[in-house]
């Protein structure tokens, strides 16, 4: 049942909060072992807090999985990474976890994912594999694989995903779920592990569009402990979220149209966009000029921001630390050769290369330069349009392991994700029906929404349409 429905339960009584999670913990041992989308969970301390839920609150008495970059107090956040899984321990609540609980939710399960989220697949994570429900061959997606594969199985209600390059919105259209990244600005980072901290945003992934609203109600908001958290009013994403799109323009932008699209992919947006002018929206073709530089724009930027961030992790203040160091450079060498996976070594070096002072022009602050003109073309846009709709993916699901020592494929499948994080935008994935792929079948699309800065109700009233 999506939030909406076990609210209703809730308040008529017809069942309890500590019901809910008996019942989950049952579905999680008769399906998850399969799945693999949850890395840990405490049902003892969780049911402790669901004997005093608030049911009287918008979330009262719903338990919420955790993406496991962030911090649940007093239970692990491993990030995917042999880093944190053996002895790092959250001393503190992210703010979105406590204004989960201020609105009555109850933090349960810890979910796998690519290790520091860095990924489109969760492969790279360091701890084990997840499975897509609908296809135990095929990927979740990633980096928040676990989050959406866990709401698809129906092992979590609903979960918190991150979102830096497509992690929400992409495994919940490889998973069927609603995958929504915020705005810059719009939800606060304090607590989440910071990757590229120019990119990051939390966000839901859900059963349903209406679900996607009441968690990011709960989450949005100003925050002084993130810098770059908006003071600035959170609108109610429910009042007009069945008003429909007649009247709206919505812009199909050619450049995410063109080769390398799977054509079951292009026949199930296009249907969904014919389905939304049918609804009464206008569609119009737009451009986003830049978009063929997004990808590498971003893995300059990217990587860049995760080589400083990731300089904390230096086998002194978390997480692991190497057994007999010579001296505190090999302590500092070690413990990072050990515990960090092949991929985030791959972006460290990367992102200190970019950053190195002979190459520092070349490459990053070009990258910023270019980022600049893709922003641009978003600002343009929508000065025509209420919002852009295009796929999500260029395929559904592909299969575990098919690119395998082939990074650079991988990168390039998150061209229609990025530019929404470059320029600071909210985007949304919604369902938009099934399609047969390299001897899959079945496997779930998804639709893209974007939208201007902060335009996160409109979002949220097309997706309903969809
Ligand atoms: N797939 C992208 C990357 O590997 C985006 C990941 C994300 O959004 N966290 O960096």
């Amino acid at each position: 049942m999506t939030i909406t429905q076990l609210r209703q339960q809730l308040l008529a009584g017809e069942t309890t909060s500590t019901a809910i999670l008996q019942q989950l913990a049952g579905e999680i041992a008769a399906r998850d072992p399969q799945t693999g989308a949850y890395l840990s969970h405490d049902l003892e301390s969780a049911i402790a807090e669901a004997a005093h839920a608030d049911l009287s609150l918008p979330l009262g008495g719903i338990p919420i999985a955790i993406k496991d970059n962030i911090n649940v107090l007093g239970q692990p956040c491993t990030c995917g990474s042999k880093f944190l899984s053996e002895n790092y321990t959250s001393p503190y609540d992210a703010s979105v976890v406590k204004k989960l609980r201020a609105a009555g939710a109850i933090p349960f399960g810890r979910m796998n994912q690519d290790e520091f989220a860095m990924g489109s697949a969760t492969e790279n994570s360091a701890l084990q594999i997840t499975r897509n429900p609908h296809d135990p061959q095929r990927i979740p997606g990633g980096s928040s694989g676990g989050s959406a594969a866990a709401v698809a199985d129906h092992t979590a209600i609903a979960a918190l995903g991150s979102d830096t390059g497509g992690s929400i919105r992409q495994p919940a259209s490889h998973c069927g779920v609603v995958g929504l990244k915020p705005s810059y600005g719009r939800v606060s980072r304090y607590g989440l592990v910071a990757f590229a901290s120019s990119l990051d945003q939390i966000g839901p992934l859900t059963q349903s569009v209406d679900d996607a609203a009441l968690i990011l109600q709960a989450i949005a908001g100003y925050d002084p402990l993130d810098s770059t958290c908006l003071d600035v009013p959170v609108p109610d994403y429910l009042t007009n979220i069945n008003d429909g799109v007649r009247g709206m323009k919505l812009g199909v932008p050619k450049e995410y149209f063109g080769t390398g699209i799977d054509p079951g992919v292009r026949k199930n947006v296009e249907a969904a966009i014919q389905k939304l002018a049918a609804q009464g929206a206008e569609i119009v073709e737009i451009s986003l000029p830049h978009s063929e530089h997004a990808v590498a724009t971003y893995y300059v930027i990217a990587p860049a921001e995760a080589s400083s961030n990731l300089s904390r992790f230096d086998g002194i203040r978390y997480g692991r630390r190497a057994a007999n160091p010579t001296d505190i450079l090999d302590l500092y060498k070690k413990s990072r050769e050990e515990g960090f996976g092949p991929e985030v070594k791959r972006r460290i070096i990367l992102g200190t290369y970019v950053l190195s002072s002979g190459y520092y022009d070349a490459y990053y602050s070009r990258a910023q330069k270019v980022r600049t003109l893709i922003r641009r073309d978003f600002e343009t846009a929508f000065q025509h349009v209420d919002a852009i709709v295009s796929p999500i993916a260029p395929t559904p699901a592909r299969r575990i392991g098919a690119f395998a020592n082939d990074p650079l494929h991988e990168y390039l499948s998150d061209i229609f994700t990025i530019s929404a994080n470059l320029a600071g935008i909210p985007g949304i994935s919604v369902p938009c029906g099934t399609t047969d792929f390299d001897g899959g079948t079945h496997l779930p699309v998804g639709l893209q929404i974007l939208g201007p800065h902060l335009g996160e109700a409109k979002l949220l009233q097309i997706a309903k349409a969809v």
